[in-house]
C-alpha cells in the first residue's frame, strides 16, 4: 500500500485559523503528494471520481503531533508521587530510585510501551532527553551507547521517530560539586568524553536522528558549554536545555556566575535557531530578550510544571518576543498534547485573569511544526506537499468532543479521543489501538520490573 487517498471530514490545514471540511489528502509512501479541498462541489475535478476508493477519515484530522521533551523512564513514576508534601527536590528523589534500576533490557522494554502510549496519543515524533548513559556506578557497558540504542529500538518497536537529544550530564551543581550515588551513570567525565561517546555512535533506521542536550547549568560547567554547543553546531543536529524550571538555579548561577542561566548560555554561545530552552519557567524581561533575539525556542511543559509546583512561565510574553514555542509532556505524569496545549493558554488566564492569549492555530502549531522542527524535522508536523505522511484523526463524537466545533478540541478533546494515526503513511493506530503493542499491559509490566522491591 504506498499510495493512499485519504478523505478527512475535516482537516486542518497549514496558515488556517480553522479545519477546512472535506479535505482529500493523498500520500506516497512517507509523503504527502496532494492535498485538495472537495468543498463546495466534493470533487476535485468535475467528472473524475478519484473518491470511490479513498479511505474516510470522521473527525478531525490534524498534523502529526510532536512530544518535544520526554523523559521516558519517568513514565513509572505516574501516580506514585502525588501524595504528600515536597517539592521538585524531593520528587527528584523518587525519580533516582527508579534510575538506578534500568539497564539496557528493562528500559527498552519501558520506553517501547511509553513511546506506543505517545502513539495512542496522536504523538508521531519524540525528543528524548536522555542521561541514562552507563551502569548504575557509572561504569559503562560494553556498548557505552547501549541505552541510547535501546531507546532508538523502542522508539522503532513503537513505530514513532526520535530524536534522541544525547545529555551531557557532568556535575551536581552550578558550583561543580561531582556526581554521586545515582548520578553517577549520568557522567561521561567531561564534555570531550562525551562528545566522543556520540560520535562512535551510528544509531540505525530512517526514523531517528541525533542531537545534543546540555542537562541545565548546574550540570555542565561553563568553560565546557561550547564544547556541547559546537558539536552540534558540526553536525547541525538540534540542542536542547533544561533552562530556569526553579528560582533556585537562577539564585546559584548568579551566586556562582554573577548573571542569569540565559546569559551565561548566550555568553558561551549556546542560544540560536537550532537551540530548544526547556520550561523557562523564571526567566528575567532581560532573558527573554535574549531568547527571542536569538529565535531560541522555548519547550513548555505545563502539566510537569504543575505537577512539580515550577511555577507558570511567560507563555505569551515570549511568544510575541519571537521565541517560537513546543510543547512537551517530560515527566508523563500525563501524555496528552491536547492538555499541555490547552495548559498554555489557561494558565496564562489564572495569571492575567484574561481570556484568550494563543489562538487555537498557534496552539497546533505549538503541537505539531514547532515541535517537529525542535527536534530537527523540519518536513513534519503540516498537511501540506511534500511533508512527511503524518495524520491524526480526531473523533468528533466522543462523548467528550460530540457537539464541538472542530477547532475546539483544542478546549475538549484528551489523547483517548484520538482515533487513528499514521506516520511516514503507514497506519499506526486503528480504532484508538495500537497496532502492535498491547499499551497499558506493557507498561504495567514495565513499570513493575522496575519499581516492584
Ligand atoms: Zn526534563
Amino acid at each position: 500500500m504506498s499510495a493512499t487517498r485519504w478523505l478527512a471530514e475535516y482537516a486542518w490545514l497549514p496558515e488556517e485559523a480553522e479545519p477546512t471540511p472535506d479535505v482529500l489528502i493523498e500520500t506516497v509512501h512517507d509523503r504527502i503528494t496532494g492535498v485538495t479541498p472537495l468543498a463546495p462541489d466534493g470533487r476535485p475535478d468535475a467528472g473524475v471520481d478519484v473518491l470511490a476508493d479513498a479511505v474516510r477519515l470522521p473527525g478531525l484530522t490534524l498534523p502529526g503531533l510532536a512530544n518535544a521533551h520526554s523523559h521516558a523512564f519517568h513514565r513509572a513514576l505516574r501516580g506514585r508521587t502525588h501524595s504528600g508534601r515536597g517539592d521538585f527536590w524531593s520528587w527528584r528523589d523518587q525519580m533516582y530510585a527508579v534510575a538506578t534500576r534500568l539497564d539496557p533490557d528493562s528500559y527498552l522494554a519501558l520506553a517501547r510501551a511509553v513511546y506506543a502510549e505517545m502513539a495512542l496519543s496522536g504523538v508521531t515524533g519524540v525528543g528524548e532527553f536522555h542521561y541514562l548513559h552507563h551502569g548504575p556506578d557509572g561504569t559503562p557497558y560494553a556498548d557505552p551507547n547501549a541505552m541510547g540504542v535501546a531507546l532508538v529500538e523502542a522508539a522503532a518497536q513503537a513505530g514513532i521517530r526520535l530524536t534522541l537529544l544525547d545529555t551531557c550530564y557532568l556535575t551536581a551543581s552550578v558550583d561543580g560539586r561531582p556526581l554521586t550515588g545515582p548520578q553517577q551513570r549520568f557522567g561521561d567525565g567531561d564534555a570531550l568524553r562525551w562528545a566522543e561517546r556520540l560520535d562512535a555512535f551510528t544509531p540505525d533506521g530512517g526514523h531517528v536522528r541525533l542531537g545534543a542536550a546540555i542537562h541545565s547549568v548546574r550540570a555542565v560547567p561553563a568553560e565546557q558549554l561550547a564544547t556541547v554547543a559546537g558539536w552540534a553546531q558540526r553536525r547541525d543536529a538540534p540542542l536542547h536545555v533544561h533552562l530556569s524550571e526553579q528560582p533556585a538555579e537562577n539564585d546559584a548561577c548568579r551566586a556562582v556566575h554573577g548573571c542569569t542561566p540565559t546569559r551565561l548560555l548566550a555568553d558561551h554561545g549556546v542560544l540560536g535557531r537550532a537551540t530548544t530552552a526547556v520550561h523557562a519557567t523564571h526567566p528575567t524581561s532581560a532573558d527573554v530578550g535574549l531568547l527571542g533575539d536569538s529565535r531560541t525556542g522555548v519547550c513548555l511543559c505545563p502539566t510537569t510544571e504543575r505537577d512539580l509546583a515550577d511555577g507558570i512561565g511567560p507563555a505569551r510574553r515570549m511568544a510575541d518576543a519571537g521565541i517560537p514555542l513546543s510543547l512537551g509532556s517530560d515527566s508523563h505524569a500525563v501524555i496528552d498534547l491536547f492538555e499541555e496545549a490547552r495548559a498554555v493558554e489557561l494558565d496564562e488566564r489564572l495569571r492575567t485573569r484574561k481570556r484568550g492569549h494563543f489562538t487555537p492555530a498557534e496552539l497546533l502549531t505549538a503541537a505539531s511544526s514547532a515541535g517537529h522542527a525542535a527536534l530537527g524535522w523540519t518536513d513534519a508536523g503540516r498537511i501540506a506537499v511534500g511533508d512527511r505522511a503524518d495524520l491524526v484523526t480526531v473523533r468528533l463524537d466522543s462523548v467528550r468532543t460530540a457537539g464541538v466545533t472542530p477547532a475546539g478540541v483544542w478546549f475538549a478533546a484528551g489523547a483517548a479521543d484520538v482515533a487513528q494515526v499514521v506516520v511516514d503513511g503507514q497506519v499506526l493506530v486503528r480504532d484508538g489501538r495500537h497496532v502492535r503493542v498491547d499499551v497499558p499491559q506493557e507498561l504495567a509490566t514495565a513499570i513493575a520490573e522496575v519499581t516492584t522491591p
